[in-house]
């Protein structure tokens, strides 16, 4: 090996070990070397060069030192409060822009709309148009440098691959919509897009300190008002196993909302999915019965079979159910459950899952982008100018 590429291969690694010290701040802030060299799984020596190279970039800082009884009180450090991850939601019609620090405190935030101004017409072309005009004029509103920001995390419905994402659920036959190149090119920022609900799993995981935790299996449901149809429901799934999210093979695994209703009486148009059976319609046509009581029924036994059956199918260690579109339902299907869950356990001698309903609803995605981002920063570092040393 010649001098130049054992530079280059020490350079890389010390960049390597930045990223790695950074997201374990992420995680746990303050913190003490000894705690970093641990959880990041580097020498002391190490993380004591990548901490002194992060606080040269700005990006962490001094905060004293921790209390301790006896001996030298070890120095903490933490995340800089002037730098930041840019997270957007984008639920069509629905949209969500949201700047939060280092330690993913919201900074701020606002709720607008896109496509408002009739059909989407053009929509590969014009949606990521109008995508990057709202950010800037949020940036420029906030009066938030661009040289702040770290990188722009984004949430979508439908699926996603590789840097495109495909509306199905809100879009007749659409198209693969593309987002990472043209906002990399509008921004020159790094941009990593992930599915909202895969989003929202991550940011729930993250609130309760699971994501660095070995063995997590965790599923979740979704079921959620649309801002953009009145008693319409939208039903998601996800799923996180080895440390990631299950994306399948084009990247529409585990929506759950598509999956079908073991019923017999069915009357009801194709979804966009094409299931003739699909949850998420059957649902939708219970909620068109207005004031139907046995139709609120029919859709608690609907959830509650579905829940059932993924318990079976993952066999998950948490199982996250989110009911905010059905509040006056949250009990009876949880009971349910619960009861479900006891008969099993009598039955196959097992434990679990433990079921959760989130905390976050509101912003849960575009934190859940942020997260997605510090993934992404561990993996690539070379993409992230503010972790390179001029
Ligand atoms: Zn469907």
């Amino acid at each position: 090996m010649s001098n130049r590429e054992r530079a280059l291969k020490h350079n890389h690694s010390q960049l390597v070990s930045r990223a790695n010290v950074l997201r374990s701040l992420s995680t746990h802030t303050p913190a003490t070397i000894k705690q970093l060299a641990r959880r990041a799984k580097l020498s002391k020596p190490t993380v004591t060069k990548s901490i002194s190279q992060l606080k040269e970039l700005g990006l962490v800082s001094s905060k004293g030192h921790r209390d301790q009884p006896k001996g030298r009180k070890p120095a903490l450090y933490g995340l800089s409060e002037e730098h930041y991850w840019l997270g957007v939601d984008l639920e069509i019609p629905d949209l969500r822009i949201a700047v939060y620090d280092l330690s993913k405190r919201l900074v701020k935030s606002k709720t607008d709309f896109v496509g408002m101004d009739g059909e989407f017409k053009d929509v590969e072309n014009s949606l990521p148009v109008e995508l990057i005009e709202q950010v800037e004029e949020f940036l420029d509103n906030q009066k938030i440098s661009l040289d702040s920001v770290l990188g722009i995390g984004v949430g979508v419905p439908g699926m996603v691959k590789r840097g495109y994402f495909r509306p199905f659920s809100r879009l007749k036959n659409p198209p693969d919509i593309p987002l990472t190149e043209p906002l990399r090119d509008a921004f020159g920022l790094p941009v990593v897009i992930g599915n909202d609900v895969d989003l929202e799993l991550l940011a729930e995981l993250d609130r309760r300190n699971l994501l660095e935790e070995p063995g997590v299996v965790a599923v979740y449901l979704a079921t959620r008002p649309s801002k953009a149809a009145d008693h319409s429901v939208r039903i998601g799934g996800s799923v996180y196993h080895k440390d990631d999210t299950l994306q399948g093979a084009i990247g529409s695994a585990n929506e759950f909302g598509h999956t079908s209703v073991a019923r017999t009486d069915f009357d009801q148009d194709t979804c966009n999915c094409g299931n003739p059976k699909c949850l998420e319609t059957f649902v939708n046509r219970k909620l068109g019965e207005q004031n139907n009581e046995p139709a609120m029924d029919d859709i608690a036994e609907a959830l509650s079979d579905k829940l059932r059956d993924l318990i079976f199918f993952y066999n998950p260690s948490l199982l996250v159910v989110d009911l905010l579109a059905f509040p006056r339902m949250v009990k009876l299907v949880m009971d349910e459950l619960d009861d479900f869950i006891e008969l099993r356990q009598e039955q196959l001698s097992t434990n679990g899952p433990e079921v959760v309903t989130p905390g976050d609803s509101e912003m849960a995605c575009a934190r859940g982008a942020c997260i997605k981002s510090y993934r992404n920063l561990a993996l690539n570092p070379e993409k992230y100018a503010h972790l390179s040393l001029h």
